[in-house]
């Protein structure tokens, strides 16, 4: 990213140099990318996007439509990451280049509009109700990609000043889902930890604005980020998408301070996976959920494994036969590339009907917000892995939130 100290191309694109010379054309990526399985078009793969932006690096050819194309109908989901044998840092070379197209036109209007509201809480819980209130009277067109249910309040919690542990509460997901933040505050306060949440200061985490190339943007959330957050204590997100940007804060921004606050970031999953004896025991019928890995989780973040270790006392898992596959959710994507997210979201739904055929499970858990909400479009029962486990808390007969 942005801060490397190695070596750039001085090129069109100034992408790092040793990023874009490793991918040695091998193909074994190809599987793993969903753009390109849904397309079959080697302009739509890893492999051919790397040549595309070498070709305009050099100078060879000129980003034109078909080009720029290629970019942004990219999920930035880094399967092709975890399947390259020469470790080619895809991520870092799809967001470099987008930081360059960005600064050469004009962001659309949608997407400028949505990032606007995002930064500021009052305006996003505002317009959230109003959202709530158009889709109890049926005004909300139905291709939206908000929950089944927008909640008409969001309860405002007094927040501590204090806390073993904070949590990462961000944008979107708190006004949307204020249910998931409350079952993992729930949760963490049964192992005996005091939460802290981020709140309005901290806000959004900036990952929209990395997705879509806005580096001055999520420069800026970051900084924010960092300020309004303590020192020295764990940084936990149960939102995988956030989890990767606050991870790569030090990347992001180059200083030590970043370095510094990304190390303290852990996935919810992972916190509660170190402390799994301090969790209590389960109540009631074991229940039984597929498990659909976000590429947050697994590609950018690899902790997809703590999110079997924390529900194995309360639930059986369901493992998908996609070999983690994205959703097609990827950030904004879904907004902005509908056809192809929706085609992309098939072949997820495909394997989890596989999955209920064999094992008789309906329940689908996501930990990121946006791969719930769109596979919830289409029918899925989704819910986050951490309100399965607090509601098998709950039916111990404690207090859920642990007071
Ligand atoms: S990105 Fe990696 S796996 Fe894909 S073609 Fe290049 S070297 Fe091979
Ligand atoms: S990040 Fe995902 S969509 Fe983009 S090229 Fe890699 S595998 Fe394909």
């Amino acid at each position: 990213m942005s801060g490397s100290p190695t070596a750039r191309t001085g090129g069109v694109l100034d992408l790092r140099d040793d990023a874009l010379t490793s991918c040695v054309a091998c193909g074994l990526c190809l599987p793993h990318c969903p753009t390109y399985r849904v397309t079959g078009d080697e302009r739509r793969s890893p492999r051919g996007r790397i040549a595309l932006m070498r070709a305009v690096d050099s100078g060879e050819t000129l980003p034109d439509e078909e080009w720029l194309e290629s970019m942004d109908t990219c999920l930035l989901c880094r399967g092709c990451e975890t399947a390259c044998p020469s470790a080619v840092p895809f991520g870092e070379l799809m967001t470099d280049t987008r930081t360059v197209v960005t600064a050469g036109r004009r962001v659309s209007l949608r997407l400028r509009a949505g990032l606007f509201v995002l930064v500021r809480p009052r305006l996003l819980r505002v317009g959230s109700r109003a959202l709530a209130v158009m889709q109890r009277l049926h005004l909300l067109p139905g291709r939206l990609p908000v929950p089944a249910r927008m909640p008409l309040r969001v309860p405002r919690r007094r927040g501590r000043s204090e806390g073993d542990v904070v949590l990462f509460t961000g944008c979107v997901m708190d006004a949307w889902q204020p249910g998931v933040h409350a079952a993992v505050e729930a949760v963490l306060e049964a192992t005996g930890a005091r939460v802290r949440r981020s709140g309005d200061s901290a806000g959004c985490c900036g990952a929209l604005h990395t997705h879509a190339g806005l580096d001055a943007g999520a420069r800026g959330l970051a900084t924010r980020v960092m300020a309004a957050i303590p020192p020295d204590v764990p940084v936990l997100v149960d939102s995988a998408g956030c989890g990767a940007a606050l991870r790569e804060y030090g990347t992001l921004l180059g200083t030590a301070d970043a370095t510094a606050f990304s190390a303290r970031v852990r996935d919810v999953h992972e916190w509660l996976a170190e402390n799994v004896e301090r969790m209590p025991a389960p109540a009631g019928e074991r229940t039984t959920v597929i498990v659909q890995d976000p590429c947050h989780m697994r590609h950018a973040q690899g902790c997809h494994g703590s999110v079997r270790t924390v529900l194995a006392p309360y639930a059986d898992v369901v493992e998908l036969d996609d070999e983690g596959l994205c959703c097609g959710a990827g950030g904004a994507f879904s907004m902005l590339q509908p056809g192809l997210a929706g085609a992309v979201r098939l072949r997820k739904t495909a394997s989890i009907q596989r999955a209920t055929a064999t094992s008789g499970a309906r329940t689908v858990v996501s930990a990121n917000p946006g791969c719930a909400l769109h596979l919830a479009a289409v029918g899925h029962d989704v819910r986050h892995p951490l309100e399965v486990v607090a509601e098998s808390i709950r039916g111990s007969g404690g207090d859920p939130h642990g007071r």
